[in-house]
Formats: structure tokens, C-alpha cells, sequence
């Protein structure tokens, strides 16, 4: 028997007349995610990539896993491939779907028939099947509305193919297919919730993490490189670039006025993500800040920090609740690390008091009253450029 996996668009099938750079990409991602499973055959056709395995001890089960991460796609399939006759669809499909089947009470049959010379119609199609499948599984009964198996029976061009079942993909669109973005990667829950979601939106993400040593611990590093090796699962390959922020938030500390520190240090990220935006061809910056969810993440405090960004800053989550996003952490499986309780430098030297209400042109005189540029220069000398690959996270 034959045995394919048949990945369905989602967004890219309304794409017009680019569709097929959004393909080349796509098919792309999905060789990269699963080369470590061994040789498939590709074909694009009628809106699905067919993926065909040149080796039967390749297990299509973790296949499927895999594929259930890769943005671009709408659903996948896994199907058994027939001739286009239903005498023959119906005396094999019976083995194939049995496993599936044997374990449920209730099921239909979803028949789409694209090849129009097929002689039965979509209704009779269904008709034919379902009477097989009662036959061979009298335990079973047809529930049209809510089953617990769909049972999908498609007559395309090369052939008809029959799915216990469909998985919901990723949905979004390939990565790479937008350009790339810097995220400030912490190690909490909010920022590879970011890197998640604008990932979906096509951009490659690569992190930049800011780490305090003493005050921050290596363990603190090592949890941002975990949830790195995390995110490849949707993100492919990532880059990050670990920036040593000790001095400059010990000048900080001493140069300017206590309840400014939080909203400066944050200026100061962002003016070394423009330098490694600059020098690295990245786009935009990607943050994980929510609105209103502490001191530094108030309107005027945003605008603070935004008018030291000089490329567009996204902010994905900005509008969630933090339930929302923990949901989220939880879905790609990144919440169980970030709950660990390593210190981030954001937490250290924290001011009592924040100022909720900055405003924009004290915060820029308290900030020129130092001179970071040459923490800054050396900052940025000193960053150490770790490289995760697509499959880090097994
Ligand atoms: P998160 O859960 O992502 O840590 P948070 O709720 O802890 O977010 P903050 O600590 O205020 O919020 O940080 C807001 C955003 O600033 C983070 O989502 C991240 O984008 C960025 N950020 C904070 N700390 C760092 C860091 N050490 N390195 C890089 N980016 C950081
Ligand atoms: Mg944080």
C-alpha cells in the first residue's frame, strides 16, 4: 500500500500570482524540519505538497507531529493512495482505516471529487463508502454532524486518497516569507509567545538577550537557550546573540536617577537591537510586552522606549491577557521553562518606585546626562552569537 502525507495550505492557496515564492519557501521549511526522519518525495499539486516516504520504517506518525508546527500549512492528511476506482477503494480501504475506526462508535464520510471524470458523484461516493465501512464495522453508526472519525475519501488528479482523519496545521505563512526580526528575548513567558506569533506571520526570528552576569546567573543563560532550542519547532533555525549588560546597568545605577532606571535600561536595549538590526539586515524589533502589565509597559512608558527603537517594533501580545499568553506558552511548550525562577536583569537594580508616567524628554536628559556610547560600542563588541537548528528542541 501506498502511503503519503498530503500537507494543505492554508493562507498561501489565496495568494495570486507570488503564490509559488510562498511555496518554494514552504516546501523548503518542511525538507529542512524533516530531514532527521529520513528520504520523502515532494510533489506540489492542487494546493497540497504531497510527501511521500522512500522508506517504510519512516514513521509518518512523528511526520505528522512534526508537520503540525510548520507555519504555511492549513491541515495535513495522512492517506492511503488508490487507483481511481471504487471497487478498489472500497475492498482495501477497509484494512487501512481498521485501527482507527475499530476504536470509535461513530463516523462519516467526507468525499470531494476534484477529477470530474470520476463516474460516481461526491454524494454517491459517500453513499459507497459509508456502506462499506457499515459492513465491515457493524459496531459503528453514521453521525453526520458531530462523529468522532471523519472518514475522507478525495479523487484528485493523480489519484484518490483516503485519510482516517485530519489534523489542523499551523496555519500562518512560511517563515522566511516576510523577513527577518530581532525579538528581546527574556527568559519569561511573554517573549517566546512573541516570537511564536510573529513567526506565524512569515518573519524569521532570531533573539537578542540581554544578561547581567553576576546578578544574572548562567542558569538564567541557559533557560533563554533552552527556550530557544524550544522555538526552532516553529521558528527554524535561530540565532542568538547574548549581549554582556553588566557595566552598563551598573552606570546606570549610578549615573541616573532611581525611578528612571527600568524605562532607560529599556532605551538602551533597544539602541543596541538597532546596532545588531543594522549590521545583521533585520527588519524590526519584536518585543513580548503587554499593555498596562507592569510600570514599563504603560502607554507613556511604551513611547518612551519606542522612541529609541529606530526600526518598527512589533509587540504581538500587546493586547493579551496574560492568561491568554500563558495558553499560549503552554501550546508550545515553552511555559515550563520560563516559569523557572532565574533571575532576568530586568529585576535587577529595580527601582521602589517606577515612574508609571515618564515623560519622554526628562527620561532623554536624565539618560544624556552619562555617556553610554562607549559601554554601548563595547557592549556590542563582546556579544557572543549562539546557533540553533531546526529540530534543537527533540
Ligand atoms: P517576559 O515574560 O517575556 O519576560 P515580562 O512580563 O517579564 O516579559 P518585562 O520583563 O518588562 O516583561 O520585559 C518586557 C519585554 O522586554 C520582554 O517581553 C522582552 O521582549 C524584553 N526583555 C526583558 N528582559 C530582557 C532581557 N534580559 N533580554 C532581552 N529582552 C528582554
Ligand atoms: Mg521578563
Amino acid at each position: 500500500m501506498r502511503e503519503v502525507i498530503m500537507a494543505k495550505y492554508g493562507e498561501i492557496a489565496l495568494k495570486g500570482l507570488n503564490k509559488n515564492t510562498f511555496e518554494d519557501i514552504l516546501v523548503k521549511n518542511i525538507k529542512r524540519r524533516l530531514k532527521a526522519l529520513g528520504g520523502f518525495v515532494y510533489t506540489r499539486m492542487q494546493s497540497t505538497i504531497y510527501i511521500e516516504p522512500q522508506d517504510e520504517s519512516i514513521d509518518l506518525d512523528e511526520a505528522t507531529d512534526m508537520l503540525a508546527t510548520v507555519f504555511g500549512i492549513g491541515a495535513i492528511q495522512r492517506s492511503a493512495v488508490y487507483e481511481k476506482d471504487m471497487e478498489i477503494i472500497k475492498a482495501q480501504c477497509v484494512d487501512y482505516l481498521k485501527d482507527t475506526l475499530e476504536a470509535a462508535r461513530t463516523f462519516k464520510v467526507e468525499a470531494k471529487r476534484s477529477d470530474k471524470s470520476f463516474p460516481l458523484k461526491t454524494p454517491d461516493i459517500q453513499v459507497a463508502l459509508g456502506d462499506t465501512i457499515l459492513d465491515a464495522f457493524p459496531h459503528l453508526t453514521v453521525d453526520v454532524h458531530n462523529p468522532e472519525i471523519t472518514v475522507f475519501c478525495e479523487i484528485r488528479d493523480k489519484g484518490a486518497y483516503v485519510s482516517a482523519g485530519r489534523i489542523i496545521g499551523a496555519g500562518g505563512i512560511p517563515v522566511g516569507s516576510s523577513g527577518k526580526a530581532l525579538l528581546l528575548l527574556s527568559g519569561g513567558i511573554d517573549s517566546p509567545v512573541a516570537a511564536y506569533m510573529m513567526a506565524k506571520r512569515g518573519l524569521i526570528v532570531d533573539g537578542i538577550h540581554f544578561q547581567s552576569p553576576p546578578y544574572t546567573s548562567e542558569r538564567a543563560l541557559m533557560k533563554v537557550q533552552t527556550l530557544c532550542k524550544k522555538l526552532t519547532a516553529y521558528c527554524g533555525d535561530i540565532k542568538l546573540y547574548c549581549v554582556p549588560f553588566t557595566e552598563i546597568q551598573e552606570a546606570l545605577r549610578d549615573n541616573c536617577p532611581e525611578e528612571f532606571f527600568t524605562i532607560i535600561m529599556r532605551r538602551l536595549m533597544m539602541k543596541i537591537a538597532n546596532r545588531v538590526a543594522d549590521s545583521n539586515d533585520y527588519g524590526a524589533l519584536i518585543t513580548g510586552e503587554s499593555m498596562g502589565q507592569v510600570a514599563s509597559q504603560t502607554l507613556k512608558a511604551i513611547q518612551c522606549t519606542d522612541a529609541a527603537a529606530q526600526y518598527p517594533v512589533f509587540r504581538p501580545v500587546i493586547g493579551m491577557d496574560k492568561k491568554e499568553i500563558t495558553d499560549i506558552a503552554r501550546k508550545i511548550d515553552t511555559f515550563e521553562t520560563s516559569v523557572l525562577p532565574y533571575e532576568d536583569c530586568c529585576t535587577v537594580f529595580t527601582p521602589k518606585h517606577p515612574k508609571t508616567k515618564p515623560v519622554l524628554s526628562e527620561i532623554e536628559r536624565a539618560e544624556n546626562a552619562f555617556d553610554f556610547e562607549p559601554l554601548i560600542e563595547q557592549a556590542i563588541k563582546d556579544i557572543v552569537v549562539y546557533r540553533y537548528k531546526v529540530g534543537a528542541e527533540e
